[in-house]
This record gives C-alpha cells, sequence and structure tokens, in this order.
C-alpha cells in the first residue's frame, strides 16, 4: 500500500487526505493547529513534521503559501523524500523551492489544483504538474486520485504560472461579480435581481467572444480585425463603468484599471481594433 503524508488540512488538504483514504493510500497527516483532522477517518495522526515526513514516500503540501513550507519543513530531515507543493505562490518561488529541496537530497514538484475542496477526487477535476519528469511519473500514479493529471515539463514554476494564469482569470471574474452588484444595490435594486443574470453572462462568454480556440487564434495572429467590437466602443464604456462607479460611491480601482489598458490602447493607434488588441497592451506594460 502507499503510504502518503498530507501536510495542511485546510479545506483543500482535509480533501486530499480524505480523497487519498477513499482510494486506498495509507495516509499520515500533521497540522500546525491540533485538532484540524477532526473528522478524518482512516487517517494516521502525526505528532510532528518529522514524523510526518518519515511516515510518507510521497509528501503532499496544502498550505496557504510557500513561505508556510520553509517554516514547517525548515529544520526536518528531508532526504530521499518527493514533495509536491500543491500550494499558492510564484513561478519564482517554485523554482526556489525545487533548488531548496535538491540541497536537502529531496525531489521536488509543484501542482496546482485546478478545483474547490468539494470536487477533488471528483470527474472534471484536474491539476498542473511541473519539475522532473521521472519524479512526476512514479507519483502520478497517486496524483491521479486527486484529478487528471496535467504535466507540463521540468520547469517546476510552470504549473505554478498555469496556476496563476487560471486565478487571474477566476479572481478578476469574482470581483467584477462583487463590484458589479455593489453599483446596483447602490441603487437599492436587490443583488437577486442582478446575480443570476450576471453569472449567465459568465457561462455565455463563449458565444460572446468565441471560444477559447477561436481566441487564441485570433491573438495568435494579432491582427484584432475591429470587425465586431472595437477599442474605442468598449474604451468608452469602460469609461462610463468607472465614472459610474465614482457617482455611485462604490470603489473605482478596478474599473479604472480596465479603462487604463484601453486608454492606453487608443494612445497607442489600436482604437478601431477589435477589444483583443489589448493584449497587446497587457504584454506591454508601461
Ligand atoms: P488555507 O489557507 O485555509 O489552509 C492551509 C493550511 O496552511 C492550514 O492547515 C494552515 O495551518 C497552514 N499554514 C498556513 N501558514 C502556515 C505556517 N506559517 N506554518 C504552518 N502551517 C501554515 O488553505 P486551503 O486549504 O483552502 O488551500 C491550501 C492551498 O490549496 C492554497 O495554497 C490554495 O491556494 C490551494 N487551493 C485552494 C483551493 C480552495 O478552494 N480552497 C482551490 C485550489 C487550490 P493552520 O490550520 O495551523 O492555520
Amino acid at each position: 500500500m502507499n503510504s502518503t503524508t498530507v501536510i495542511g488540512l485546510g479545506p483543500m488538504g482535509r480533501a486530499i487526505a480524505a480523497t487519498l483514504v477513499r482510494a486506498g493510500h495509507q495516509v499520515t497527516v500533521w497540522n500546525r493547529t491540533a485538532g484540524r483532522a477532526g473528522g478524518l477517518v482512516g487517517v494516521t495522526i502525526a505528532p510532528t513534521p518529522d514524523a510526518a515526513v518519515a511516515a510518507g514516500d510521497l509528501v503532499l503540501l496544502s498550505l496557504t503559501d510557500y513561505g508556510a513550507m520553509y517554516d514547517v519543513l525548515g529544520s526536518t530531515g528531508l532526504s530521499r523524500k518527493v514533495l509536491v507543493n500543491l500550494g499558492s505562490g510564484t513561478p519564482d518561488e517554485s523554482r526556489a523551492a525545487a533548488a531548496w529541496a535538491r540541497e536537502r537530497d529531496a525531489g521536488f514538484l509543484t501542482g496546482g489544483i485546478m478545483v474547490p475542496p468539494p470536487l477533488v477526487g471528483q470527474a472534471g477535476a484536474y491539476a498542473f504538474y511541473s519539475g522532473p519528469s521521472d519524479l512526476f511519473r512514479e507519483h502520478e500514479p497517486t496524483l491521479r486520485a486527486i484529478g487528471d493529471t496535467r504535466y507540463l515539463g521540468a520547469d517546476p514554476g510552470l504549473a505554478q504560472l498555469l496556476y496563476q494564469a487560471h486565478l487571474d482569470v477566476f479572481l478578476t471574474a469574482l470581483a467584477g461579480l462583487l463590484h458589479g452588484t455593489a453599483l446596483v444595490t447602490s441603487a437599492g435594486v436587490p443583488a437577486e435581481d442582478f446575480l443570476p443574470d450576471a453569472m449567465r453572462l459568465l457561462t455565455d462568454l463563449p458565444a460572446m467572444v468565441g471560444d477559447g480556440a477561436d481566441l487564441a487564434a485570433e491573438l495568435a495572429a494579432g491582427e484584432y480585425p475591429g470587425d465586431l467590437s472595437t477599442v474605442r466602443m468598449m474604451g468608452a464604456t469602460a469609461v462610463h463603468i468607472a465614472e459610474t462607479s465614482v457617482a455611485a460611491g462604490v470603489d473605482a480601482a478596478v474599473p479604472n484599471a480596465v479603462r487604463s489598458l484601453y486608454d492606453r490602447a487608443v494612445a497607442a493607434g489600436l482604437a478601431t481594433r477589435d477589444w483583443t488588441a489589448l493584449y497587446d497592451i497587457v504584454r506591454n506594460p508601461s
């Protein structure tokens, strides 16, 4: 039976541990704050990080950030262990962590889980991984219990980059949802009169702007034909959103950031091109 250690029992670590137990793994857990393993059936609770690491061939880290990894494992023997850090960080932090692990004779893979805790181990769950391919291949059968695995290559920063790119889209959309809600409620319109249609707008995006493949092709071609939704038209709306926010007494930081992209696109002579021309602007920060 595979023995796997899970360090960090926030909602995600608990979901991972429970999923691995269900998949037949022998699971040892450790968490800084005692008691977080309550309700987890079939796991062994290690008294210390040393004991937790010693118990697992594979050590999965589900911590808030990379700083937590050093806090937990800084003085723990890691020789011949394989760490998979499933926490959020920057690509450079993942690369530095891989080097840190190498200095301690440990293997290191970066992981980024792309579903929330209740969906871990369910159909449709997936996660990005990067790091040495032999390590990934060896441990893929265990990692597959969490969700489908998408291996990106040897660079330990790549899985983190893909994770952050997805979260970029996600967090920006979530901020937009709350911002739009604040706008309508400022005029006494109930959130429930707004949010269902706003949600539908998100699911209808492919019908409005093309699916991912269409968009990828347009961005790769760099032509931005300007036959549907121009920078000028969308930029005017971006100004209106920012001004409406200020008038409503709602925070205008997000709309102003979007507006500035359009302003710069207009200044760069892209006014009559499609809104996708903003791609040139975000790739070249001023
Ligand atoms: P939480 O931040 O809720 O919990 C993470 C764990 O980190 C806790 O067990 C906490 O311990 C521990 N921790 C934080 N700082 C330290 C430290 N300095 N020393 C020791 N332990 C520390 O995160 P989640 O469980 O929600 O997520 C874990 C990771 O998974 C995150 O990086 C997140 O980005 C990623 N993820 C989360 C998703 C989600 O929807 N939750 C979805 C996809 C990925 P303690 O209990 O003692 O505070």
